[in-house]
């Protein structure tokens, strides 16, 4: 698609992606090549609490000098609810765990908050509060959250003039991209948040393929039961030759 990147292009972003540096199965540079590979132009890692994920994805892109726009991000649990926070080329220097607090630090950082799947209480959502505080930008459309949380926070940010993102919340490779947010913005780290927060954006809804759903439930459920944790199984190894 000739200049579908530059000059009021619209620019395909997956603002909400997990990575192996919390609970998800592709390692950062994973998620680089299956977002390259899906035409994403635009992506942030934003992994619980750290923004390690995509600071090791954003090295390994422009290592490799990839067009895909890695920005710094976070999924961080404040004692509200969980809200991502996504940066151009820097982490804010501190993450508080009280939301105003964060919103006041990103803002410093020139960071964007937003709130994830704001009425998913399953996902700890921060529910009614989304009408106390200031926000970017709020997830309208989440990839793993219920058609009816998705359409009470499309409501809510319709209500409060906030503009809506579209995200997979994706935590296997097959999930990345299945929703996706059309950013009209030049390539840039300082022009795609800008034009967030100017509310140039057009939320595009999507679910995981059904191989996707099924990855992801496979890599949950082997999760809780510890079976891909390597320290755990080097101790079984290690017993394993004591024995
Ligand atoms: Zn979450
Ligand atoms: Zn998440």
């Amino acid at each position: 698609m000739p200049g579908r990147r530059r000059g009021g292009a619209r620019l395909k972003a997956d603002l909400h992606i997990h990575s192996s540096v919390s609970d998800g199965k592709p390692a950062p540079e994973e998620v680089v090549l299956e977002a390259e590979a899906r035409g994403l132009d635009v992506i942030a890692i934003t992994d619980h609490d750290s923004f390690e994920g995509s600071l090791r994805a954003r090295r390994f892109a422009r290592a490799r000098g990839s067009e895909l726009l890695v920005l710094v991000g976070a999924e961080v649990r404040t004692e509200q609810g969980d809200v991502l926070v996504l940066c151009g080329a820097n982490a804010p220097e501190r993450v508080p765990r009280r939301l105003d607090e964060l919103i006041d630090v990103a803002h410093g950082s020139g960071c964007l908050v937003v709130a994830a799947h704001p009425f998913d209480v399953r996902r700890y959502g921060v529910g009614g509060r989304l009408y106390d505080y200031r926000w970017d930008a709020i997830e309208v459309f989440n990839a793993m959250s219920d058609p009816l949380s998705n359409e009470r926070a499309r409501q809510a940010a319709q209500q409060l003039g906030v503009p809506g993102l579209a995200s997979s919340d994706a935590h296997v490779a097959d999930a990345i991209g299945s929703a996706y947010t059309l950013v009209d913005a030049e390539l840039s780290e300082d022009d795609v948040l800008d034009a967030i927060r100017a509310g140039r954006v057009k939320p595009v809804a999507g679910r995981p393929s059904i191989v996707a759903l099924a990855k992801t439930v496979a890599w949950s459920v082997g999760r809780r039961l510890g079976l891909h944790d390597r320290r755990r199984l080097s101790k079984i190894e290690e017993l394993g030759e004591l024995m």
